[in-house]
Protein backbone atom coordinates (compact mmCIF):
# COMPACT_ATOMS: atom_id res chain seq x y z
CA UNK A 1 0.00 0.00 0.00
CA UNK A 2 1.19 3.41 -0.96
CA UNK A 3 1.90 5.89 1.81
CA UNK A 4 -1.20 8.61 1.37
CA UNK A 5 0.20 12.10 1.19
CA UNK A 6 -1.21 14.88 3.55
CA UNK A 7 -4.04 15.92 0.87
CA UNK A 8 -5.23 12.06 0.87
CA UNK A 9 -4.92 12.00 4.69
CA UNK A 10 -6.90 14.87 5.33
CA UNK A 11 -9.37 13.70 2.74
CA UNK A 12 -10.12 10.58 4.62
CA UNK A 13 -9.97 12.23 7.92
CA UNK A 14 -12.76 14.83 6.88
CA UNK A 15 -14.77 11.94 5.55
CA UNK A 16 -14.61 10.09 8.98
CA UNK A 17 -15.18 13.39 10.52
CA UNK A 18 -18.31 13.48 9.11
CA UNK A 19 -19.47 10.06 9.90
CA UNK A 20 -18.43 10.12 12.98
CA UNK A 21 -20.74 13.37 13.89
CA UNK A 22 -23.89 11.81 12.42
CA UNK A 23 -23.10 9.08 14.50
CA UNK A 24 -23.08 11.26 17.43
CA UNK A 25 -26.14 13.13 16.44
CA UNK A 26 -27.82 9.75 15.81
CA UNK A 27 -26.55 8.31 19.30
CA UNK A 28 -27.85 11.41 21.08
CA UNK A 29 -31.18 11.60 19.18
CA UNK A 30 -31.70 8.07 20.15
CA UNK A 31 -30.88 8.27 23.91
CA UNK A 32 -32.98 11.30 24.25
CA UNK A 33 -36.01 10.04 22.31
CA UNK A 34 -36.15 7.02 25.05
CA UNK A 35 -35.32 9.53 27.47
CA UNK A 36 -38.42 11.83 26.61
CA UNK A 37 -40.67 8.57 26.17
CA UNK A 38 -39.84 7.59 29.32
CA UNK A 39 -40.88 10.53 31.19
CA UNK A 40 -44.23 11.02 29.35
CA UNK A 41 -46.50 8.71 31.20
CA UNK A 42 -49.22 8.86 28.46
CA UNK A 43 -46.65 7.27 26.46
CA UNK A 44 -44.59 5.36 28.41
CA UNK A 45 -47.59 3.42 29.17
CA UNK A 46 -47.50 1.83 26.00
CA UNK A 47 -43.92 1.10 26.57
CA UNK A 48 -42.43 -1.21 29.31
CA UNK A 49 -40.16 0.08 31.23
CA UNK A 50 -37.06 -2.13 30.63
CA UNK A 51 -37.91 -1.81 26.87
CA UNK A 52 -36.52 1.28 27.21
CA UNK A 53 -33.55 0.92 28.44
CA UNK A 54 -32.49 -1.47 25.72
CA UNK A 55 -32.27 0.97 22.33
CA UNK A 56 -30.34 3.38 24.66
CA UNK A 57 -27.75 0.68 25.59
CA UNK A 58 -27.61 -0.57 21.83
CA UNK A 59 -27.26 3.12 20.43
CA UNK A 60 -24.31 3.60 22.55
CA UNK A 61 -22.71 0.29 22.38
CA UNK A 62 -23.47 0.42 18.80
CA UNK A 63 -21.37 4.22 18.94
CA UNK A 64 -18.95 3.28 20.74
CA UNK A 65 -18.23 0.34 18.18
CA UNK A 66 -18.47 2.49 15.09
CA UNK A 67 -16.31 4.63 16.59
CA UNK A 68 -13.40 2.15 17.48
CA UNK A 69 -13.72 1.49 14.01
CA UNK A 70 -13.97 5.06 12.76
CA UNK A 71 -12.75 7.32 14.66
CA UNK A 72 -9.02 6.74 13.71
CA UNK A 73 -6.26 8.32 12.34
CA UNK A 74 -6.05 7.80 8.43
CA UNK A 75 -2.01 7.85 7.87
CA UNK A 76 -1.07 5.36 11.16
CA UNK A 77 -4.50 3.94 12.49
CA UNK A 78 -4.30 5.22 15.89
CA UNK A 79 -7.88 6.21 17.86
CA UNK A 80 -8.35 9.82 17.71
CA UNK A 81 -9.83 9.83 21.32
CA UNK A 82 -11.99 12.58 22.73
CA UNK A 83 -11.59 15.78 20.41
CA UNK A 84 -13.86 15.78 17.22
CA UNK A 85 -12.12 18.49 16.13
CA UNK A 86 -8.32 17.24 16.40
CA UNK A 87 -6.12 19.07 13.92
CA UNK A 88 -2.95 16.56 14.07
CA UNK A 89 -2.48 13.08 15.16
CA UNK A 90 -0.82 12.83 18.18
CA UNK A 91 0.91 9.57 17.55
CA UNK A 92 1.86 10.00 13.60
CA UNK A 93 1.94 14.17 13.87
CA UNK A 94 0.25 13.96 10.57
CA UNK A 95 -2.54 17.08 9.88
CA UNK A 96 -5.60 16.11 9.88
CA UNK A 97 -7.14 19.16 8.81
ZN1 LIG B 1 -1.58 9.14 13.05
Amino acid sequence: MRKKDGKDVMKEFEVRKNRQLVAIVLTVFIVLLCGVLYKRPVLYASFPKEGLFGPQIAAIVAFASFSALNWRCPSCGKYLGGDVHRQICKKCGVRLQ
